[in-house]
């Protein structure tokens, strides 16, 4: 056991999907895929005498997000300008609020493994992104240097800040995977993490356990995953801890993480508020936000992933299998739909069932495949049809987990069609399975004759040979039953 523990306070940047940039009319582009520099203008490339002005539809987002996420959105919003070069901000500063943000106070419930925990949250601002820049590697580009695309360049970007809350990685992880679907479900942001279009950063100290010191922390930035997220801030805790076991002192610094060496090394030290020399935006007035508005928009907000949890878990799905649905909005729609297909079915189709033939079936299928549910070709009604022949005795277990697969690699299907077309009927007439069993005895004698001896568990045998015979399709809850009464017969 360790003597440290850790104190971590995460950064998170959303970017927020709305259709121009937050104060010019750029058109907002997914900057993996434009062409460089070409939705720029002399506001979001920082020519003088430009005016920016705020996008109310990005202000919306903000405060939809800020009010999922439990804060009190601030009646006074103020733009201010954080000063640091970087040649992807070609203003020289980034438009950001410092003192007046848009919210405060909120907070997110996440699941550890010691139950619940509330993690604060202790601001939500607006800002803007910066631009890209993309290191040339001379031996494929045949050049030293650097590009600077700057489609990205004013991009309204949500910086969402907790207070020191989360004590470990599995917290943190918890806490980032939260809030990502929390702005997923609201259509704010795609929560592509491979895009960069939300981005985690994690501020992480150490302390002896016991004490409630505040000692310096460092910023790792380059989380570009939940795996990077996890083992970074694992590795800096034990970097951590280890430099304090050997009498040294942490220093505030920002270090990025590589994911190749699988190690944090220095970026810079780690400035503090004043070297920005923030002051506050001249171009933009103070911002009083309507509370009626504010009020408007909380009446918007769609069912969100801990209140969607909740009710699944009210119809009878364990606290695992809800948390799998809500982890992404799409698995959670199909999943809304399936619930209605199966309430409308003439069969009595649990929502357990449901969650068990999507997660164990369905998406062992989708996973072999490398698709998402959007991705793949079973519609809510094809598996929830599919189900009601397996609970309505049509077809046995077995057949409709090889109907699914046949329906997934034709790329959908009517469940009862294939039944039909194949003979896949699942045969329940005792008399045909009285038949089928006495052709099985007969063709092994020697068995029987073990079993007649004594041999009970050659029973089981008789039974594995009968649905052979029956290609699978007899009604094993019929087979059983039939099958002891007549090999009890032969016993004279
Ligand atoms: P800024 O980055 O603007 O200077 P703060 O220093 O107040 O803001 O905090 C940034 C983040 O670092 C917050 O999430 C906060 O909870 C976290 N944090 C602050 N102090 C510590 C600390 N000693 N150890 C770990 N995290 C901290
Ligand atoms: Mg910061
Ligand atoms: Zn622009």
């Amino acid at each position: 056991m360790s003597k440290y523990e850790p104190v971590i306070g995460l950064e998170i940047h959303a970017e927020l999907e709305t259709e121009s940039k937050m104060f010019c009319g750029c058109k907002v582009v997914d900057s993996t895929m434009a062409e460089p520099n070409r939705h720029v203008c002399p506001v979001c490339c920082g020519m003088p005498g430009m005016l920016p002005v705020p996008n109310q539809d990005a202000i919306r987002m903000g405060i939809m997000v800020a009010q999922a996420l439990n804060c009190e959105i601030q009646p006074f919003n103020k733009f201010d300008r954080k000063n640091y070069f970087y040649p992807d901000l070609p203003k020289g500063y980034q438009i950001s609020q410092f003192d007046f943000p848009l919210a405060l106070n909120g907070y997110v419930d996440i699941e550890t493994s010691n139950g619940p925990k509330r993690i604060r949250v202790r601001r939500v601002h607006l800002e803007e992104d910066t631009g890209k820049l993309f290191h040339l590697d001379p031996k494929v580009d045949g050049a030293k240097g650097a590009l600077v695309d700057l489609n990205r360049a004013g991009v309204p970007l949500l910086e969402i800040v907790t207070e020191p809350d989360i004590a470990n990685a599995e917290e943190a992880e918890a806490y980032c995977r939260a809030v990502r679907a929390v702005v997923q479900y609201l259509g704010v942001n795609s929560g592509n993490m491979q895009k960069g279009v939300i981005r985690f950063e994690a501020n992480i100290s150490v302390r002896e356990k016991g004490t409630d010191v505040l000692n310096p922390r460092v910023e790792i930035k380059n989380l570009n995953s939940f795996r990077a997220l996890r083992n970074g801030t694992e590795y800096e805790i034990k970097r951590q801890s280890k430099v304090y076991d050997k009498g040294g002192t942490v220093d505030q610094e920002t270090r990025g993480w590589n994911e190749k060496t699988e190690k944090t090394t220095i970026q810079r030290s780690k400035e503090d508020a004043h070297d920005y020399r923030y002051f506050p935006e001249p171009d933009i007035p103070p911002l009083n936000i309507d509370m009626d508005w504010v009020a408007e928009i909380a009446k918007t907000l769609p069912e969100l992933p801990a209140a969607k949890k909740a009710r699944y878990e009210d119809l009878g799905l364990s606290s695992y299998d809800a948390g799998v649905i809500v982890a992404e909005p799409e698995s959670a729609a199909w999943f809304d739909t399936a619930l209605s297909a199966a309430d409308a079915h003439s069969a009595d189709i649990a929502p357990k069932k449901v969650v068990n033939w999507m997660t164990a079936e369905l998406f062992g299928l989708m996973n072999a495949e490398s698709l998402s549910i959007d991705e793949q070709p079973i519609t809510p009604q094809m598996l929830v049809s599919l189900i009601g022949l397996v609970e309505g005795g049509k077809i046995n277990g077995k057949t409709g987990k090889a109907v699914l697969a046949e329906m997934f690699d034709a790329g959908g299907g009517d469940p009862e069609q294939i039944v039909k077309d194949k003979g896949l009927a699942q045969v329940s007439d005792a008399s045909a399975i009285e038949d089928a069993i006495n052709a099985v005895i007969d063709a092994n004698p020697e068995q029987l004759a073990q079993y007649l001896d004594g041999k009970d568990s050659l029973s089981n045998w008789f039974f594995g040979q009968t649905m052979r015979a029956m290609k699978g399709k007899a009604n094993p809850q019929v087979v059983r039953p039939v099958l002891n009464k007549l090999l009890e017969a032969r016993k004279g």
